[in-house]
C-alpha cells in the first residue's frame, strides 16, 4: 500500500465503498468518538490487523460462555466437562481462522492456560445458576431511528439474563473500577438498552458487566447498573448525531492519547499528513 493511499479519501474514491451511514453500532460510535482516523482506517480502507494473543483470548473465551448460555437456553450439556470440550475446540479453530503465529510453543501455551484458567474460575463463581433458563443468547436486534433522523442501530446481545437483565462479557489483564466501567461502557449498554427495549417492549431491568480479569490468580468482577435512564438515552442519540455529522463532513482527524498504545493503524497514522475530505 502506498502513502496515497494511506490518506483519508473522499468516500467515493475509498477502496470497496460500503456506506457508512447504512447502519449504526456500538463499535462505530465508539471507534469513532474515540479517533476518527483509526475509524477510517477500520472502516473506509478497512486495512487488515493481526490478532494479539489477548484479542484471541478474548474471542476465545466469549465464544465457550456464547456455547455455555446457548446449552443452558436449549438444555443442552453446559457441563464443566463439556466447556473444557468446546474451549478445546475453539482455541484450535480461532488459531487458524485468526492465522495465529506464535513467538515459541511456550508462548501459546502460557496464553492457553491463562484462558482456560479464567474460563474455569468463571464457571465457578459465576453468579448466574446454572438451571436460570436465559431470555435470549446473542440476539441480533435493529432498531429504526428514523424519528431521530438517524440511520438504523444493529447490535447483538451477548446475553440478558431471566427478567430482562442484559449482561455483557469482558476480558481484561486487570480489574476495572465499578465507575469508570460503568462511564467507558456507557456508549455499547446505552445501544443495548435501545435494542432491547424495541425487541420487548419492555424496559430493561438492569445491567451487569463481567470482566474476567487474566491475573495469574483469576478473578471474577460482577459490575451491576440500573436500567438506563432518559438523560442518558439523550446522550447516547447526540452522540449518534455527531457520528453522523462527523462522516457527512468526512471528518477524519486524528486524535493521539493514550489509547494509541493499542491502535492497529500507528504506522499509517504517522504518515497521515493531513489529507482529508476534498
Ligand atoms: S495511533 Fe492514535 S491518533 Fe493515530 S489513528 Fe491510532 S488512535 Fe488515532
Amino acid at each position: 500500500m502506498n502513502f496515497t493511499n494511506l490518506l483519508p479519501l473522499p468516500l467515493s474514491q475509498a477502496p470497496d465503498p460500503k456506506d457508512p451511514l447504512e447502519y449504526l453500532s456500538a463499535s462505530r460510535l465508539k471507534t469513532f468518538h474515540t479517533c476518527r482516523l483509526q475509524w477510517y482506517f477500520r472502516y473506509i480502507e478497512q486495512i487488515p490487523t493481526t490478532t494479539s494473543p489477548a484479542l484471541l483470548v478474548g474471542k476465545v473465551v466469549h465464544a465457550v460462555l456464547q456455547a455455555w448460555n446457548l446449552a443452558r437456553w436449549r438444555g443442552g450439556d453446559s457441563s464443566r466437562e463439556g466447556m473444557e470440550l468446546a474451549f478445546a475446540e475453539n482455541w484450535t479453530r480461532h488459531c487458524e481462522e485468526e492465522g495465529m503465529v506464535w513467538n515459541s510453543p511456550e508462548e501459546e501455551s502460557k496464553e492457553r492456560e491463562s484462558a482456560l484458567n479464567t474460563l474455569r474460575h468463571y464457571l465457578t463463581h459465576t453468579p448466574i445458576p446454572q438451571e436460570e433458563k436465559p431470555e435470549a443468547v446473542e440476539v441480533r436486534v435493529e432498531r429504526d431511528l428514523d424519528a431521530h433522523g438517524l440511520p438504523p442501530l444493529l447490535g447483538i446481545i451477548d446475553l440478558v439474563r431471566a427478567g430482562g437483565k442484559i449482561v455483557d462479557f469482558k476480558t481484561s489483564a486487570r480489574s476495572p473500577d465499578a465507575g469508570m466501567a460503568t462511564h467507558q461502557n456507557e456508549i455499547q449498554l446505552a445501544c443495548y438498552a435501545l435494542l432491547y427495549r424495541e425487541a420487548t417492549g419492555a424496559t430493561e431491568s438492569g445491567f451487569e458487566l463481567h470482566h474476567l480479569v487474566k491475573t495469574k490468580e483469576p478473578k471474577l468482577v460482577v459490575t451491576p447498573m440500573a436500567p438506563m435512564q432518559p438523560d442518558q438515552i439523550r446522550r447516547l442519540v447526540r452522540i449518534m448525531e455527531s457520528y453522523v455529522q462527523g462522516i457527512e463532513r468526512e471528518d477524519y482527524v486524528p486524535s493521539p492519547g493514550l489509547h494509541c498504545s493499542y491502535c492497529d493503524y500507528y504506522t499509517q497514522c504517522r504518515k497521515w499528513r493531513g489529507g482529508t475530505q476534498s
